[in-house]
């Protein structure tokens, strides 16, 4: 599979489409979900054309993995939730049901997430 660059996260990057921006720098943007399942609900996403979780981690740089991983934590403190706490879900390949075919992670917080694993 080939990254497809008019999904909406490329058109997103290049300012085709609005976006709801929380944080941006030179590797990441982040931006409020269109369709927030919880009280805070931000995507994380890489500038680089990334598929998946699974492209990303072979494929990205050592630079743009840095930035992505420090983009949650400065993510979550700018969307107010580092303190109380959060999720970060990626979901992934055919079993994950991504819809966006190109990487991003999901903040979700501002309210108690309940346990996913019992
Ligand atoms: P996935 O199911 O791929 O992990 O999550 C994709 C997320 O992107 C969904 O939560 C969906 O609401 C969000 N989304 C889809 N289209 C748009 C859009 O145009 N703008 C924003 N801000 N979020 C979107």
């Amino acid at each position: 599979m080939s990254y497809d660059m008019n999904n909406i996260f490329a058109k997103i990057i290049r300012g085709e489409i609005p976006s709801d921006k929380v944080y941006e720098d030179a590797h990441v943007l982040a931006f409020k979900d269109i369709r927030p399942q919880a009280k805070v609900h931000v995507l994380i996403i890489p500038k680089g054309p990334y598929i998946s979780s699974q492209d990303f981690s072979e494929k990205a740089s050592d630079v743009e993995i840095v930035a992505f991983n420090r983009a949650i934590a400065k993510v979550a403190k700018a969307a107010g939730v580092a303190v109380t706490g959060y999720r970060v879900i990626a979901n992934t390949g055919p079993d994950g049901r991504p819809e966006v075919p190109h990487y991003h992670v999901h903040i979700l917080g501002g309210q108690n997430m309940g346990r996913m694993v019992s």
